[in-house]
């Protein structure tokens, strides 16, 4: 299995979980851009956003729905946090495995670098 992602979630690589439920866990960042970075991740290798189907709406949703509830027991709920997805290299994907940065804790411009 050469997806680092997928081995973080198998267990062969170590990684800080924050949550973990049979579709999806929430990763500690390992390189955090802020006081809260974490990423929201199926559990089933999807390489990239242009790879998702009709089937995979409510995964899509999951993700979502789990990142606004980290954000509340984190602590930025009100304060505010980032939902970032980024799709292939000129938006900065360099893991090609799904994942949703929940970014929060500190102030935030706009627009994004
Ligand atoms: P991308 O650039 O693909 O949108 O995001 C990949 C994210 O994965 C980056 O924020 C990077 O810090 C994080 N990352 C890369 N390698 C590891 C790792 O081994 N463990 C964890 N927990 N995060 C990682
Ligand atoms: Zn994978």
């Amino acid at each position: 299995m050469s997806c680092l992602f997928c081995r973080i979630i198998a267990g062969e690589v170590p990684g800080t979980f924050l949550y973990q439920d049979d579709r999806l866990v929430v990763l500690q960042d390992v390189n955090p851009q802020a006081p809260l970075h974490a990423l929201v991740i199926p559990r089933r290798h999807i390489a990239t956003l242009n790879d998702l189907g009709p089937e995979d709406d409510g995964l899509v949703g999951e993700m979502v729905r789990r990142a606004a509830i980290v954000a509340r027991e984190q602590g930025v709920a009100e304060s505010g946090f980032r939902a970032v997805l980024n799709c292939n290299r000129e938006a900065g994907q360099t893991v090609f495995h799904i994942h949703l940065h929940l970014i929060g804790g500190r102030p935030m411009a706009w627009p994004p670098g």
